[in-house]
């Protein structure tokens, strides 16, 4: 492990929080040293008060902020004094602490202060460094992690046995620091959690924590037990679609709501899912107590998924100790299995990717522990303490209603641009993760989000879409939305001159590919949690008709047809299929302001006139359909199927 300082970097970052800043992203940048929200660092600095009155002030990271993306805004100044008063008192709860915490702010709107902030208020250097280095805890999580430590730190740190966060931590450390620190100290290590470290200049505090880190990755490679090597793995047979989707279907009973779930058969995640000990490894439980809330303390190997969640009961009647809980669905969220690999389980996309990274750092700890003498984790009780601690479920929390379509899988074609470009927002809008399918290349640079994935494929081409499907399955685990509107308007001929092949094209593109889609994806859509759904976007020329549009209209009433169908037999599949018919939509990339204002004028109209031709006098958005079509899958449209909605401002004709 290398400092990342770089002066030149540095010199941009002047006062002491500028450079507290610098180096907390120095430390973020390292994803084997803190993941996701992990780690912390403060700074001690004085500042004059409203009343002029000079006061310490401690500046520490804001509980839940990522120390790579820190900015300013995302530390909680705290006056020390007060902290340091509280640190004295013989006990203090929860609750009471959270409360002191807010209260010693300077700030009211400031970040609620991280729960290990009082840990750093009684560490007394100006600038203190905290994370749980990978390293350092492969070390630790042996049977003798005490006595490798000792031997690879000496008097450079205090050592301070496991403990759970909280009030009782600090009270232990307060105890053990002062005794046991001299001047030769540079950190503090608590046993199975992490490192603290510090300095009088924010640099000395960072390069103190790599290279104390770096000493404990040189420590694993000299005891022969830094590398692991996974075999490029043989996938057998490429597990089908089905069996993901299935065994998304049985978590997200258990969870009680709609999972994402990645799946991954790369060296590592196979490779470990098929060792010979994963059962013994991966049972054994997780590699820090804080890692629960996001992984559970184990993962389920295999696909019994109602197993584990007994299991899991039978885990919170052993250590509740008869107090009342916060509730965690019994649903689990990593699946080692020998076919499907490294499964990562959340109720987002992004969920189910902190899931998957902090898992394969996991793997990395523990078949270094088992290389230095055996993988030990603690005592079931400290894993069940941390996940039902109400301070760190906190950190889950998220403000407001949760969106419409979180969990959800949605499949929209002819994403590129737009109603299906508008399609993609709204459901992105409501939480979905959604796949755009398109020919056009700018389909997968639409968006760069974790609940995004576009793919660039050929609909008429079967194997393309079988291809894209499983793309699907295996970035999300299975769908449960499915948007229609893939079509060309082929140019305008009289039947007298259409072409046989312009018909086929038409044909093959606007129905033929749909029929396609809609039976791949059935035994898919079968098995959504909250039944699955299809929004076909069709066209007023369905039931309206104009002269030269042959085959664009007799596409669109034979696809409408095949939709009304599909209502009839998917019903008791628990499918909705609904169709809207939009007209006029103008702000797709085919109407160029010259093609609008010549045939604005071959009606003699002009260009506003044109786009407002229907009874309401109002101009239909592509955002406009889009809009009905994610409400069309939604709740308050549970109990429609065979519906076909115009969206088009009211058309005459079609009244
Ligand atoms: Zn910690």
């Amino acid at each position: 492990m290398k400092s990342l300082w770089n002066d030149q970097e540095a010199a941009q970052f002047v006062g002491d929080l500028a450079q507290r800043l610098y180096t907390s992203r120095l430390l973020g940048r390292d994803h084997s040293l803190v993941l996701h929200g992990g780690g912390n660092t403060s700074v001690k600095v004085q500042e004059t008060n409203l009343f002029g009155e000079e006061e310490d002030v401690l500046y520490v990271k804001g509980r839940g902020c990522n120390l790579e993306t820190l900015t300013a805004v995302g530390f909680s100044p705290c006056r020390l004094k007060p902290l340091l008063r509280l640190t004295r008192l013989g006990a203090l709860s929860d609750a009471q602490m959270e409360n002191e915490l807010s209260l010693s702010l300077t700030h009211a709107a400031a970040p609620t202060p991280s729960v290990e902030t009082l840990l750093h208020a009684i560490l007394p250097a100006k600038f203190v460094d905290h994370t749980h280095a990978d390293a350092l805890l492969a070390v630790m999580n042996t049977p003798n992690g005490l006595e490798h430590v000792q031997e690879m730190y000496g008097d450079r740190v205090v050592i301070v046995p496991y403990v759970m966060p909280g009030f009782k931590l600090v009270r232990a450390c307060q105890e053990v620091f002062p005794k046991r620190a001299t001047a030769r100290t540079v950190g503090m290590v608590l046993m199975n959690h992490g490192l603290f470290t510090f300095g009088e200049t924010a640099r000395q505090s960072y390069e103190r924590m790599i290279e104390l880190v770096d000493r404990a990755e040189r420590y694993l490679a000299a005891n022969n037990a830094w590398d692991v090597e996974w075999s490029s793995p043989e996938v057998s047979k490429r597990s089908s679609r089905l069996e993901i989707a299935t065994l998304r279907r049985a978590v997200s009973d258990a969870a009680g709501a709609p999972m994402i779930m990645t799946s991954h058969t790369d060296a590592q995640g196979l490779g470990f899912a098929r060792h010979p000990d994963v059962l013994a490894f991966s049972q054994r439980g997780a590699v820090v107590p804080d890692h629960v809330i996001r992984t559970k303390r184990v993962p389920l190997v295999g696909r019994d998924v109602d197993a584990f969640g007994r299991k899991y009961e039978e885990y919170v009647q052993a250590h509740a100790r008869g107090e009342k809980l916060a509730t965690v669905d019994p649903a689990p969220r990593v699946i080692l299995d020998a076919e499907l690999g490294l499964c990562a389980i959340g109720r987002s996309a992004h969920d189910a990717a902190v899931a998957e990274d902090i898992y394969r750092h996991s793997i990395d700890v523990i078949m270094r522990a088992e290389r230095l003498g055996g993988w030990r984790a603690l005592p079931a009780q400290d894993f069940f303490d941390v996940e039902y601690w109400e301070m760190e479920r906190a950190k889950l929390k998220k403000t407001g209603r949760e969106p419409m379509f979180l969990g959800e899988v949605v499949l929209v074609t002819g994403a590129a641009s737009g109603i299906g470009k508008a399609c993609v927002d709204s459901l992105l809008s409501r939480g979905a993760a959604v796949v755009g399918a398109d020919v056009a290349p700018a389909v997968s640079q639409l968006h760069y989000r974790q609940n995004y994935l576009g793919i660039q494929c050929d609909l008429t081409n079967e194997q393309q879409v079988d291809d894209a499907l499983g793309q699907v399955v295996r970035t999300f685990g299975g769908l449960d939305m499915l948007v229609l509107n893939a079509g060309i308007f082929p140019s305008s001929a009289p039947i007298a001159d259409l072409s046989s092949q312009t018909w086929r094209r038409t044909m093959s593109i606007n129905l033929d590919a749909n029929l396609a889609l809609l039976r791949e994806c059935h035994p898919l859509l079968k098995l959504a949690a909250r039944g699955g759904r299809v929004v076909i976007i069709g066209s007023k020329n369905v039931v309206a008709p104009g002269p030269g549009a042959a085959a664009y209209s007799a596409s669109k009433a034979a696809l409408q047809q095949l939709a009304r169908v599909a209502a009839l037999e998917w019903g008791q599949d628990n499918i909705r299929v609904n169709t809207l018919h939009p007209n006029a939509v103008f702000d797709t990339s085919i109407w160029t302001p010259a093609v609008l204002a010549a045939r604005a004028a071959s009606y003699g109209m002009t260009v506003e006139e044109y786009k407002t031709n229907n009874v309401l006098k109002a101009e239909v958005t592509s955002m406009d359909v889009a809009e009905l079509a994610a409400e069309l899958c939604g709740p308050r449209f549970a109990k429609t199927t065979g519906a076909q909605i115009p969206v088009d401002g009211g058309n005459v004709r079609v009244i």
